[in-house]
């Protein structure tokens, strides 16, 4: 069987390492980039660049938006010359964004009455796993188009777990994200305490690496401020934006998350501080700096 065409909305860090997944796997792509600088590379990699999510919508199979927050998807979809319109009845449309559970829910609404498949498919992982094919998909939505994703999950990512309805994949990637980022928060706030009261960090930081603080999350923000670089693999405003669903979805359901609440908070004095333009694990270079400053 030949591999489906499929079009990708938003050629942001994690879209573009998709679509070039895709196409080195062979896969016919059409792509969009709101802005036009980011998708002309793609144009010499064999890619059919294209001026709206309309038009790289049509005579596409599957559709996968990736792009930043609930507007941004309101926009490649629905918005002038969106995906929606260009989509052929019984194309299979996948949101891949991180989003809020509402939006996710509309948007279905929107597909159905197109007469299209849909799924909210989020994602774990970041810029390498997208890169290499290694992600993971949370999937909500029906089983038939959850099969009909499986060749394209399949060269994306190390596994696709179902989840449920339509949404299910939406909430599981916000709590997934506010336990990573509470975790993160807390190994910042650990590490300007270490440095506070003369610690040696490195001894420190591998005390906690070993023992049971040490979660993959941990680990990986300790990896980051060792080695010094905090070019963005995630930007910090898009965790922030993580968290505020996050925090949105647990006051719908009458779940106070305090700890995501107190995240959230120091990962906005960053940004003000200036630090978003940066990887989010910069958060614990923002409370160093800070403490510095005193
Ligand atoms: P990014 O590098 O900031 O890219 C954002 C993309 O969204 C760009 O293509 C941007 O277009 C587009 N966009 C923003 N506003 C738009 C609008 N109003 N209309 C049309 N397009 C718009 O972000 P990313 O890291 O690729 O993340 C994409 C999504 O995946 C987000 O929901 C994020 O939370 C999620 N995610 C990210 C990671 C990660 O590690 N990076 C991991 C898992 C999930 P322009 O280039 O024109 O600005």
């Amino acid at each position: 069987m030949s591999n489906p065409r499929v079009a990708i909305l938003g050629l942001g860090i994690m879209g573009s390492g998709m679509a070039g997944r895709l196409l080195s796997r062979g896969f016919p792509v059409s792509v969009f980039n709101r802005n036009p600088e980011k998708a002309r590379p793609f144009s010499e990699r064999g890619a059919l660049v294209q001026n709206s999510p309309r038009e790289a919508s049509t005579r596409s199979d599957v559709i996968i938006s990736m792009v930043s927050d609930d507007h941004a998807s309101r926009e490649v979809w629905l918005g002038a010359n969106g995906a929606l319109a260009g989509a052929t009845p019984g194309a299979l449309l996948i949101e891949s964004s991180t989003l809020s559970v509402g939006w996710v829910n509309d948007l279905a609404a929107e597909a159905e009455k197109h007469g299209c498949d849909f799924l909210d498919a989020p994602v774990t992982g970041t810029k390498p796993h997208a890169e290499s094919g290694q992600l993971l998909f949370l999937a909500g939505g029906s089983d038939q188009a959850f099969a009909r994703a499986k060749p394209v999950f399949s060269v994306l990512g190390r596994d696709a777990i179902h989840l449920g309805r339509v949404g299910s994949g939406a909430l599981m990637k916000l709590v997934n994200n506010f336990l990573a980022a509470v975790q993160t928060v807390s190994f910042a706030e650990a590490l300007a305490l270490i440095d506070a009261g003369g610690l040696n960090r490195e001894k420190a930081i591998t005390i906690l690496s070993e023992g049971v603080p040490g979660s993959p999350m941990v680990k990986r923000v300790a990896a980051r401020v060792a080695s010094g670089d905090f070019s963005p693999h995630f930007l910090m405003p898009l965790i922030a934006k993580d968290i505020s669903y996050a925090i949105q979805e647990g006051s719908e359901r009458h779940v106070d998350l305090g700890t995501a609440t107190a995240a959230l908070r120091v990962f906005e004095k960053a940004i003000a501080a200036g630090y978003g333009g940066k990887d989010f694990t910069a958060v614990a270079q923002a409370l160093a700096a800070e403490k510095a400053h005193d």
